[in-house]
């Protein structure tokens, strides 16, 4: 029953809906082993090895064979490998092996990796774009004196300019979600842009302005239609306070904007409250990606939690794989035999017909997110 399903899920492809871009230029070691870790940007102490935990150990079994290795080849082997192949390949290798049609890229992370067009390029794949709310914020305070009615001008502009298919907020690293998510007085929102201006109007962090951004995104939301606001929710580096992006927080939002498009991003580990939330609000969505690749072998288990009290129309797949390209292929691997094990583990015990479990991973990789989309 598994084989069945791991064959029938390999070969349709899937919707990244939330990703960024890759590297394409070579880097040392110790760039590779740091990205193999989400919660510190520090170095590794000298004694530790980025592949000694779940992640590292998924990439040696599912990576290692695309470049050629052994599965489960030793750190050193496989470092030396990539290194002989060097970036560009093991992006291209990694890429077209995901079996990804689109890629919805967040756009607003700069660092080292490549742009949409060449992810897509390097994968015979789709790219589109999603803004990034408050780096569009930190743009908008620059350029204007008058924020309140530059930054929605600003919003629109960028994603009539970039088609883009949907926006981003990092509230959860900037604010957390225990803010007062109640209109802020027009007064204040002018208030607020002028003291974040004086202050030099470099990073984002005043609350009243994180929830003007937030309600300008669902202002346009409601006028153009399409265009979903993702959140980051939950795990990530510790500059998030993690604590304080439980998704229940947003509850008073949730509440005020019953119909928005929402997709709650990765929510480890608070897979189950952004569940529930999905159940509660008719626009509503999660996924559980990044936590996919970093739970490795017991990402199954998560995979499991998210087929709770969730609609099955209200899940979408993501990598949020960022910087080496194992991450984009990962994401899709483990999402694709993690839902394998769940859903033929219900199939097998006769709770599930396997019709419905092939029609339900298809709405999870793919027909959901083209539907939010409108891709
Ligand atoms: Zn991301």
């Amino acid at each position: 029953m598994i084989d069945e399903l791991v064959e029938q899920l390999r070969d349709r492809p899937l919707i990244d809906h939330h990703v960024h871009g890759a590297w394409l230029s070579d880097g040392d070691r110790s760039r590779f082993e740091n990205a193999l870790n989400e919660g510190s940007t520090d170095p590794l102490p000298g004694w530790d090895s980025g592949f000694d935990n779940q992640l590292g150990f998924a990439i040696r079994a599912h990576c290692a064979p695309v470049l050629d290795l052994e599965p489960h080849a030793a750190a050193d082997a496989y470092w030396q490998r990539r290194t002989s192949l060097g970036e560009a390949e093991v992006a291209r290798r990694f890429l077209s092996a995901a079996g990804v049609s689109d890629w919805l890229v967040d756009t607003g992370f700069p660092g080292e990796t490549c742009e949409p067009e060449e992810l897509a390029a390097l994968s015979g794949a789709h790219d589109h774009r999603v803004i990034r709310l408050e780096s569009l914020a930190e743009q908008a305070i620059a350029d204007s004196a008058n924020y309140a009615e530059a930054f929605p001008a600003l919003l629109e502009a960028t994603i009539t300019q970039e088609q883009a298919v949907g926006m981003k907020t990092v509230a959860a690293y900037r604010t957390g979600f225990d803010l007062d998510w109640s209109e802020p007085a027009a007064g204040s929102v002018v208030e607020a842009a002028a003291r974040w201006r004086d202050s030099g109007g470099r990073r984002l962090t005043d609350p009243v302005l994180i929830n003007f951004g937030i309600r300008s995104a669902l202002a346009l939301q409601k006028r153009r239609g399409g265009l979903p606001l993702q959140f980051h929710v939950g795990f990530g580096d510790r500059d998030e306070d993690l604590h304080r992006t439980d998704p229940l927080l947003l509850l008073p939002l949730l509440r005020e904007f019953a119909d928005a498009s929402i997709c709650l991003l990765h929510c480890y580990p608070f897979e189950r409250q952004a569940g529930y939330l999905a159940q509660a609000f008719a626009g509503v969505y999660l996924d559980v990606g990044l936590a996919i690749n970093y739970l490795g072998a017991r990402s199954p288990s998560l995979i499991a939690r998210s087929l709770e009290v969730a609609p099955f129309g209200k899940l979408l797949y993501s990598s949020d794989a960022y910087g080496p390209a194992e991450l984009h292929l990962l994401g899709a691997h483990l999402w694709r035999s993690g839902t394998a094990q769940v859903l033929s583990h219900f199939v097998e015990r006769g709770e599930w017909s396997t019709t419905d479990a092939l029609r339900v991973a298809g709405m999870i990789g793919s027909e959901n997110a083209r539907r939010l989309y409108r891709l």
